[in-house]
Formats: structure tokens, C-alpha cells, sequence
């Protein structure tokens, strides 16, 4: 009975040898048969169930299949990193030995239950997942499929989001109120008062003016960060740029009485490659700002010079209020001020900084600030050399 034992031990490529077209011929004929139509079928579910695993295994999504009794069928690698197991060494065994996430395993008893899919989000480890558990077919269900999404970095998105809105309305809202208020006063009868009515339009003008800078730097933010703004990128003489816009704030920085310099080892001939417009733009948020946490008195620098390994740098330095540490890494985000009312009164918008940063990086580049708060802050901007 070598053949019959065979096939019990799934050994289907064993034949029977065929004496004679006899019963038993025919017998061991339909034997082979068997086996042929045995072997083939376990062929397949070999393959499709080694093609699954690879898919599976492949996926970024943690799945587990589980039968009715809660044992674990199958789980793939992202479900072990994300609950610290390794897959092969799981299957049979119950998921709550497998999984110690209460929630998980009330969704899947829940799902097992009533035979119908459940989704919800949960937490574990620090991450947020989605979670999904989709019954498998069949009367009684005979078991579920989780799958898992690590959903951490869209919440995280999401959140962003919804903080800049916040921002953004708070940021609108106060020049809002403050032109409400200055007119209200003008209507209930400043507006007769010779003494008061210029200045109290004066502030109405500035509060407007201040709502269009935001209004405009938001914009800006936006185009750059959509990539729709067409950027010209091509090489740019860094001394044009640098003393065109030492030009434009010779005005300002001769009010509060600071020297506003180029450093004069700076070479003159020096390329980079960037668009000249968000050049400017860089250099002149970085020496507005300059200008206005530097007190009367002190003095501005622009320099620029080679930096090695094909990169140019611009230095912006100034001997101004400086920035504190803690504050040294936030200085590039979106409405981060390190004195909210200080920038406000210098008609700041909180998003210079985020306006340079996104320039830079469009053109390959990096900013960087150096601070000590009381002796001066030195921001520095690198873009690949022309
Ligand atoms: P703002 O419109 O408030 O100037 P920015 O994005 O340009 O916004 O700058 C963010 C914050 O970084 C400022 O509010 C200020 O606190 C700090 N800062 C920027 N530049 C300087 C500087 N040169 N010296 C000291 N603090 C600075």
C-alpha cells in the first residue's frame, strides 16, 4: 500500500503502478487521477497562498487574519513591528496572547459577533492607527481580516492644519478689531474732534496696511509652497541683489540711525543659482528684520563669499536684541514670534522667516541662524554656486 500511504502523507507525485486494465487497474488508475487533481489543487494554494504572503509581507499596512475562535491565521511583518512580534512564531496562537490592545480585540469579538465589518482609529505606542476588521465570507463566519494603517503622520498634518487656520484667523482678527473700534469711535463723535479724528484715521490706515502685509506674505507662502510660483532659476550676481536691497532699506535703517553695511571683502563677482526676485526677497526679509531687533545706533552687515563644495553663502548679521535659545529653533515656523506684542508694534507678520526658509529650499538651498540674545543674531542663507 506504498501509493495509498503516500497520498495520506501528502506525497502526491507517488504513482501506482499499473499492472493489467483489471478492477484493481482501474482502481489505481482513478487513484493517480486523484492524486493528479490533489497534487495540482495544493500546487496552487502553495503558489497563491506564497504570492499573498509576499504581498502581504510587502505591504506598509499591518494584517492579521484570525479564524473563529480568535487564533491567529496569518499576520504579516508591518503587523509585528507594530506590536513587537514575529510573524511565523504567532500563527495559532490567540490573538489576545499576541495583541494586549483591549480596544483591537473588542473590535474583533464585536466583528466575529455580528459578522459585520468595524472600523475605527486607535492609539498604540504613540502612533495613530486606523483600524479595520472585515469578517471573512461564509455561514457561521469563520474568522476576520485586520488591517492596520499607520495614519500618525496625516493626524499630524491634519493638526498643522488646523493650527495655521487658528493662526491665521487670530492674526486677522486683531488689525479686524482694532479698525472696528477706531471707527465706532469716530461714528459715536470723534469724528467732530479736530484733536483726534487724523490720529484715530491714521490708526485705521495702519491696521489696514497691516491686514494687506499679511494678506500679501500669506500669499506668498502659499505660491511657493503649492511649487505653482514660476521661478526663474538662473545665475545671479549675489552683489546686485545684496546692494540693491541695502538701497532699498538705507531709509529705514537712517531713521533709527544704524549703519547698514556690505562687507567689503565680499566679492564682487560671485554667482549663485536662484531666481533673482526670490533672491531679494530673501535678502530683504533678513535685513528688515535685522533692522528692526537692532536699537538705534548699532549697525547691519551683509556679506557673502564662498562657502566650499560648490556653495555660496549669505550672512546677515546684525548687533541687535538677539534671539533666546530655546526660541532658536522655532524662529522659521509660522507665526513664531519671540515677543509677540514687540513684533506686532514693528509691523511684523510672524512669516518673514517662514517666506525665506521655503525660498531657500526652493532653490536647493538652506537658512541658518546663529544668536545670543543682548549681542546680535547672524542669519545665514546657502545656495549652490553658479
Ligand atoms: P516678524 O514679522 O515677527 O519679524 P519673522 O518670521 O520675520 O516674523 O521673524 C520671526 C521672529 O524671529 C521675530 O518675531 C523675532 O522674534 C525673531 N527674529 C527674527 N529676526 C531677528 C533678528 N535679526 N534679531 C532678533 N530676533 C529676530
Amino acid at each position: 500500500g506504498g501509493t495509498a500511504d503516500a497520498i495520506a502523507r501528502g506525497d502526491y507525485r507517488q504513482r501506482a503502478f499499473i499492472a493489467n486494465r483489471d478492477e484493481l487497474g482501474t482502481l489505481a488508475q482513478s487513484l493517480n487521477q486523484a492524486s493528479e487533481a490533489l497534487g495540482s489543487q495544493l500546487i496552487e494554494l502553495r503558489v497563491g497562498g506564497q504570492q499573498q504572503a509576499t504581498v502581504l509581507g510587502g505591504m506598509i499596512e499591518g494584517v492579521i487574519a484570525v479564524d473563529d475562535r480568535q487564533r491567529v491565521l496569518f499576520a504579516n511583518r508591518a503587523a509585528g513591528k507594530l506590536f513587537g512580534f514575529f510573524p511565523p512564531q504567532v500563527e495559532q496562537r490567540p490573538l489576545a496572547e499576541v495583541v494586549r490592545h483591549h480596544t483591537l480585540l473588542d473590535t474583533v469579538a464585536a466583528c466575529l459577533a455580528s459578522a459585520r465589518p468595524q472600523r475605527l482609529e486607535i492609539e498604540w505606542n504613540g502612533l495613530s492607527l486606523s483600524l479595520q476588521a472585515t469578517p471573512l465570507p461564509g455561514e457561521p463566519c469563520p474568522g476576520l481580516v485586520v488591517v492596520l494603517h499607520d495614519t500618525t503622520e496625516l493626524r499630524r498634518l491634519e493638526s498643522l492644519r488646523q493650527d495655521f487656520v487658528a493662526n491665521v484667523s487670530h492674526e486677522l482678527k486683531t488689525p479686524l478689531s482694532s479698525i472696528k473700534a477706531y471707527t465706532e469711535t469716530l461714528i459715536d463723535g470723534a469724528l467732530n474732534d479736530p484733536e483726534h479724528n487724523t490720529q484715530f484715521l491714521r490708526r485705521i490706515e495702519e491696521q489696514a496696511d497691516r491686514l494687506n502685509f499679511l494678506i500679501q506674505d500669506l500669499l506668498a507662502l502659499a505660491r511657493i509652497e503649492s511649487g505653482q510660483q514660476p521661478f526663474e532659476i538662473g545665475s545671479v550676481a549675489l552683489a546686485e541683489v545684496a546692494h540693491a536691497c541695502l538701497d532699498d532699506y538705507r531709509p529705514q535703517a537712517e531713521a533709527k540711525q544704524i549703519r547698514l553695511v556690505a562687507d567689503p571683502q565680499a566679492d564682487a563677482g560671485l554667482l549663485v543659482t536662484a531666481d533673482p526676485e526670490g533672491l531679494r526677497v530673501i535678502c530683504n526679509n533678513l535685513v528688515d528684520n535685522a533692522i528692526k531687533y537692532t536699537p538705534g545706533g548699532g549697525t547691519v552687515r551683509v556679506a557673502w563669499r564662498p562657502a566650499g563644495g560648490g556653495r555660496v553663502r549669505l550672512d546677515v548679521e546684525d548687533i541687535g536684541i538677539g534671539i533666546p535659545a530655546e526660541a532658536l529653533p522655532r524662529v522659521f515656523e509660522r507665526f513664531f514670534r519671540v515677543d509677540k506684542a514687540r513684533s506686532r508694534e514693528l509691523g511684523g507678520t510672524g512669516l518673514g522667516l517662514a517666506i525665506v526658509k521655503h525660498l531657500a529650499q526652493a532653490f536647493d538651498g538652506t537658512v541658518s541662524v546663529a544668536s545670543e540674545e543682548g549681542v546680535g543674531t547672524t542669519f545665514t542663507v546657502e545656495l549652490p554656486a553658479a
